[in-house]
């Protein structure tokens, strides 16, 4: 393997773990590293969360030390975007016009923020929340305004709601679902999320989305399709991403919301795989695929990837999970939930300590802890034993979650 070149294109979460599971399984090749961003791989959940609130050092967002690269032998390539890959020629190029070779290549691209197209998108003071760099822009917005207006009501937009409001700011969000994330989770987690930050003073405008940025060269207000005008001194936009999969497509790599990779994580093109949010992988327990664009996802599917370029038979199938914060509200999900026939809840709902199931067939599919911690991990395996619960038993808080578990070896 020594004479081996591996290219992983994308250094962020799941491209810099990728890169360490490679060193630590002892290959001896080259590692090559290409990231578009001037940063050295870095964390995004700090963005939205202590980095943006200005209560964390930005030391700590890095994935890794600056010198594990170096000492790891890896040849980290920032500032530098892959324009090209050469399937046949077995190598991609770059922007500024050279080649790297590779032998086995990782596409680790990511996604990137949906735009909005309204009138007055283009204004100044209308901001996206991806990068280092656009945090540290927001950071300075919020210690220099008083009112910010946030379109979008997912998990980006309720944390940078939450953080702006906890920095003290006046805090709109507009979202056109009667809920936040009611089609993902459902009317009775959505109510509750909505209760969250209206309780912190948060004005949520659902049920109606974004007509116009208004303003004279920067934005002033906004008008919403119900004809609402809210004033503000900036607006941030979070709508969902879409997987960057150009560089893919044009190479003939098979893509559909994501780059499609089977369960080894390789692609239609063998010897090129795709991990985290870019990836649209086969899974082996949902029997079909899913792209997953949580944190969770990229920090275990990077080294998944790593171990098939090494020749492991790889088969990646976690089931997904993600986190967030929001005010004094912390939760994990676990699931993949298209459809249920009813959620149920296990502890506290009204003071925010529970436990919530989304059910199909008798089954759990789904599982939300909010503020309550060390049962994730039963949650995963309910969902993975795909058997049949007893409602009573699994909302009742007596009974140990673990014992409900039909198969635990499953
Ligand atoms: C503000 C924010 C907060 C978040 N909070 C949470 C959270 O609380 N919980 C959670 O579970 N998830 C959270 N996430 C999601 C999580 O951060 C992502 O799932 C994760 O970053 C995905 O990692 P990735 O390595 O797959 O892709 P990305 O992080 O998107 O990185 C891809 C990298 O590839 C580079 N790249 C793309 N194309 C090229 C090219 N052609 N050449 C070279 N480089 C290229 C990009 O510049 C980028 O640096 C959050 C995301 C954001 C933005």
């Amino acid at each position: 393997m020594g004479n081996e070149s591996f290219v992983i294109v994308g250094a962020s979460l799941a491209g810099a773990k990728a890169a360490q599971e490679l060193r630590e399984r002892g290959f001896d090749g080259r590692v090559v590293l290409i990231g578009a961003e001037s940063e050295r791989p870095y964390e995004r959940p700090p963005l939205t969360k202590d980095y943006l609130r200005g209560e964390s050092e930005r030391e700590k967002a890095y994935v890794h030390r600056a010198e594990f690269y170096g000492e790891q032998d890896i040849d980290l390539m920032t500032g530098a975007t892959v324009t090209a890959i050469d399937p046949e020629g077995s190598r991609v190029t770059l922007d500024d016009g050279r080649d790297v070779a590779f032998d086995r290549l990782l596409l680790a691209t990511g996604a990137e923020p949906r735009r909005l197209e309204v009138p007055g998108a283009e204004l100044g003071g209308v901001y996206y929340l991806r990068t280092l760099g656009d945090c540290d822009e927001l950071r300075a917005r919020i210690e220099d305004s008083e009112r910010v207006v946030v379109v979008g009501a997912g998990w980006i937009g309720s944390e940078f709601a939450a953080s702006a409001r906890q920095r003290g700011l006046e805090v709109t969000v507009i979202d056109p679902l009667a809920l936040p994330n009611e089609r993902i989770f459902g009317a009775e987690i959505g109510a509750f999320y909505r209760d969250v930050h209206t309780g912190h003073g948060v004005e949520m405008l659902l049920g109606q989305g974004l007509e116009a940025f208004e303003g004279d060269g920067t934005v002033g207000r906004v008008r919403t399709t119900a004809g609402k005008v809210v004033e503000c001194d900036f607006a941030v936009v979070g709508v969902g991403i879409a997987p960057r999969t150009q560089i893919a497509g044009d190479a003939g790599v098979a893509v559909d919301n994501g780059v499609i990779v089977n369960e080894h994580l390789e692609s239609s093109v063998p010897g090129i795989f795709a991990a985290g949010d870019v990836a649209n992988a086969w899974h082996p327990l949902y029997e079909h695929h899913i792209r997953v664009e949580h944190w969770a996802n990229a920090f275990n599917q990077g080294p998944a990837a790593a171990r098939a370029m090494l020749g492991e038979d790889v088969s990646y199938d976690r089931i997904p999970y993600f986190f967030s914060d929001q005010y004094d509200v912390g939760m994990e999900y676990s699931g993949y939930a298209t459809s249920w026939d009813e959620v149920v809840f296990r502890g506290d709902r009204e003071g925010g300590e529970f436990i919530a199931f989304w059910l199909r067939d008798g089954g759990v599919v789904g599982g939300m802890n909010v503020n309550v911690w060390d049962v994730n991990q039963h949650v995963q395996a309910l969902i993975r034993s795909r058997g049949s619960v007893d409602v009573a038993a699994l909302t009742d808080p007596d009974t140990p979650l673990d014992s409900l578990v039909a198969d635990p070896t499953a």
